[in-house]
């Protein structure tokens, strides 16, 4: 079949690359005017950007979907630039008193037989990129999609050029056009509430603060879990030397009407002041700060067009929250189920029933799992109190991962769940 793409983010490239490799003609269109990839700011941090400033920073890459990237061969393309952290830990917001730890790279191999990885989102773009164009998957860039015609398939850019189809696969994030046309009817991103700061460093910036050695030398997931906010830091492999990366996140401290900008490190050192002591002693050393609104938007009831010939995937069909880091993995996920089946099912007959197989697939799985995300921000971002002394003890007198455990990133069947799911068994009983 001849498949178009739209959408070059990481969901639109992992589709690409397994609908190609399942043996279609994939043709992808972005809006963007370019992809590059720059030495920016401090000259060896660098960063890109597409068309979205979110890929400034680190992204978790679980074993769920690293065991994806892998069996796609993206993994030649980026292993040189990952780190695997050894554990999660989650500690007091204002002292960074351990609660709990779980670990990571232990069972990521030998429970769930793919690695945890973290990695500087412009490599793992970049990789998927070049992927892509090694297999001979076609790119256009400047070619924002402004009308799509789900029964032809055929859609316009607004440069006026029209595409036509055998299958539209939409992967064009939170803001998606396609959303509307799938459902009918408009499906606008929903606020949270919440926000992100976001910072990238060289580790070699901190190299003489002593209280912050182990952040910076050890790759670990290390979450301070507080009132209304948690931050994560990690640790990344930058092409030329090692970085580390915070997610700071809390309630919406933005103007309205804003959505993202870049800041200086005023506002996040007043947000965080009471946070524990070494924050602070990082935050000195930040000059520029992306601050982003979180958003997420109503569950679809479908994924696929009446036609029969159009699907939304990743963000466009579930943009969720990111307290699980689980966004990105579920739209690999996706990717690797619907090449799965249309590479099983190539046929133009079979399309609809295909395409409904791909929702029946995932749909549940994504629901829970943003379900899940939801839950992780209320548990860890409760207000200093009864409730939260009393989750405190519990998460120190539980410690690990256990069954039954109130934390779901310390919750064994659903670490199993998570992290067990193999979109290529799932694949091999999907018959239509
Ligand atoms: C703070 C934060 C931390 C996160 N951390 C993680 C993590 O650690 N792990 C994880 O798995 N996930 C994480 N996520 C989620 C992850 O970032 C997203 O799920 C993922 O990037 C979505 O990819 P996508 O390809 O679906 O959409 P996008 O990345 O939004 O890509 C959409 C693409 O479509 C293009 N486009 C849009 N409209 C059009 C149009 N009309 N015509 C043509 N092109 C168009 C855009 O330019 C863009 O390139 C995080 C999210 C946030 C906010």
């Amino acid at each position: 079949m001849h498949i178009i793409v739209i959408g070059c983010g990481l969901a639109g490239l992992t589709v690409a690359i397994a609908l190609k490799r399942g043996g279609h003609t994939v043709e992808m269109l972005e809006s963007a005017a370019e992809i590059s990839y720059i030495g920016a700011g401090k000259a060896t941090v660098h960063l890109y950007w597409l068309s979205s400033r979110s890929n400034f920073v680190g992204i978790q890459v679980s074993p769920n979907s690293s065991r994806i990237l892998r069996k796609l061969g993206v993994d030649k393309f980026i292993e040189k630039y990952v780190t695997e952290p050894i554990d999660l830990k989650m500690m007091r917001w204002e002292d960074g008193k351990m609660l709990v730890e779980t670990p990571l790279k232990e069972p990521a191999h030998n429970e769930y037989g793919s690695p945890y990885w973290h990695i500087h989102r412009a490599d793992l773009h970049r990789g998927l990129l070049e992927c892509a164009t090694e297999l001979g998957i076609t790119l256009h860039l400047n070619s924002r999609v402004v009308e799509v015609d789900p029964y032809g398939p055929s859609l316009v850019t607004k440069e006026g050029k029209r595409y036509t189809a055998d299958l539209i696969v939409a992967s064009d994030g939170l803001n998606s056009v396609c959303r509307a046309v799938v459902l009918g009817k408009p499906g606008p991103p929903v606020p949270t509430g919440q926000m992100v700061y976001r910072v990238t460093l060289p580790v070699r910036e901190l190299k003489d603060i002593p209280e912050v050695k182990d952040l910076i030398t050890t790759p670990r997931n290390n979450h301070w879990i507080g009132p209304q906010g948690t931050i994560l830091s990690y640790l990344l492999e930058g092409v030329n030397e090692t970085l580390i990366n915070f997610v700071f996140t809390c309630d919406v401290n933005m103007p309205d009407g804003v959505n993202q900008k870049i800041g200086d490190n005023k506002e996040i050192r007043a947000s965080f002041k009471k946070w524990d002591p070494r924050l602070d002693m990082i935050l000195e050393h930040v000059d520029e700060v992306l601050e982003w609104r979180l958003y997420t938007h109503e569950e679809m009831p479908t994924w696929v067009h009446g036609s029969g010939k159009m699907c939304v995937i990743g963000d466009a069909a579930h943009a969720m929250t990111p307290y699980l880091a689980q966004g990105a993995a579920m739209g690999i996920e996706d990717s690797a189920i619907l090449g799965g089946l249309l590479a099983k099912f190539p046929s133009k007959d079979t399309l609809h029933k295909a395409l409904l197989l791909y929702e029946k697939l995932r749909l549940p799985r994504v629901t829970k799992v943003a379900n899940e995300s939801i839950n992780s921000r209320y548990f860890t971002q409760m207000p200093d109190g009864p409730e939260q002394e009393e989750r405190d003890e519990y998460l120190l007198s539980h410690p690990g991962v256990q069954v039954g455990h109130r934390n779901n990133r310390s919750r064994k069947e659903f670490l199993d769940e998570l992290f067990g799911y193999d979109a290529y068994k799932v694949l091999e009983t999907a018959s239509i």
